[in-house]
């Protein structure tokens, strides 16, 4: 049986592929700071496991008590992480490296705590949860796709450092997806606006995040738990699964149009 890590099993995407995971007969723990809204996962089979991934004593002792009951870890799969929206004007030093220690020193520190044990095996698979933001970039997201574009570089580097080990990496990038990301992200768009120069834009942009995520328009996490089980089950999986509402248009005509033009498109529809 496979045992696998995922972080971000609280909520969205992480919960959906904690439960899909689970009812596939793997050993699944999954991990987060409220890790209460994990307990419902147990009937699916879920260990709940209670991680902060900008601790290192948090991850250590995770993934130190995963080798005790199992002896191995088998797949990672990196995907807390939520998105600091907000003018680089506005946005403060300490909220920027916030964002940066979830979203790209929490993968950093778990693939740190796994890999000693994957090489030792000599087989391991590590997913990282980018985005279509990874590969293009919305209004107001500077932080948010810095942590996503840097996450898409570190796990391209990474593959191929650990790929004479038998490990593999693979990266996620989801369109829009229905789920606490989008009001997590408008919420800080709009506080951090507030009185500000750049309020008009950004409220209005958070208001607009907020009904889109709250509509019928954003794709089913269950889609992304879907294509988190094929990487996790393929014999030999994709360096990249792009998927979900908008991920392939965008990141398309992220491609072919003239940046000015790209720039345009977003704040218009945001
Ligand atoms: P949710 O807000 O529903 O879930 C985010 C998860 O991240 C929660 O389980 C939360 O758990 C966890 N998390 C946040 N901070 C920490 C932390 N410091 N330590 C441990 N866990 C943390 O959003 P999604 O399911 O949508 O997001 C999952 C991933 O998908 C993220 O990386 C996001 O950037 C990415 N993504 C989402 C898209 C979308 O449209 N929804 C699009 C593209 C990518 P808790 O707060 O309990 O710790």
């Amino acid at each position: 049986m496979t045992v696998i890590l995922i972080t971000g099993a609280s909520s969205g995407i992480g919960y959906q592929t904690a439960a899909q995971l689970a009812k596939q007969g793997h050993i699944v723990y999954g991990a987060a700071r409220r890790v209460e809204k994990i307990a419902a996962l147990g009937n699916a089979g879920v260990k709940p496991l209670k991680l902060d991934v900008t601790s290192d004593a948090s991850v250590q002792t995770a993934v130190s008590q995963i080798i005790s009951e199992q002896g191995r870890i088998d797949v990672l799969i990196n995907n807390a992480g939520y998105g600091s929206y907000g003018a680089v004007e506005d946005v403060s030093i300490t909220e920027a490296q916030k964002q940066l220690d979830v979203n790209l020193l929490g993968v950093a520190r778990l693939t740190q705590a796994v890999l000693p044990y994957m090489r030792k095996q000599h087989s391991g698979r590590i997913i990282n949860t980018s985005s279509m933001g990874g590969r293009m970039t919305t209004y107001f997201g500077a932080w948010y796709h810095a942590t996503k574009y840097a996450l898409e570089a570190f796990s391209d580097a990474l593959r191929m450092e650990v790929s004479n080990f038998g490990i593999d990496v693979s990266i996620i990038e989801p369109g829009g997806i229905k789920t606490d990301w989008g009001f997590i992200a408008a919420d800080h768009l709009a506080e951090s606006a507030k009185g500000g120069a750049y309020e008009q834009y950004a409220e209005k942009t958070a208001a607009g995040m907020r009904k889109q995520y709250g509509s019928n328009l954003m794709s089913n996490p269950k889609i992304i738990a879907n294509t988190m089980s094929k990487a996790v089950n393929a014999s030999r999986p994709r360096t990249r699964y792009l998927i979900g509402m908008g991920a392939k248009p965008l990141v398309f005509l992220h491609t072919v149009l003239p940046t000015r033009m790209f720039d345009w498109m977003m704040m218009r529809a945001s």
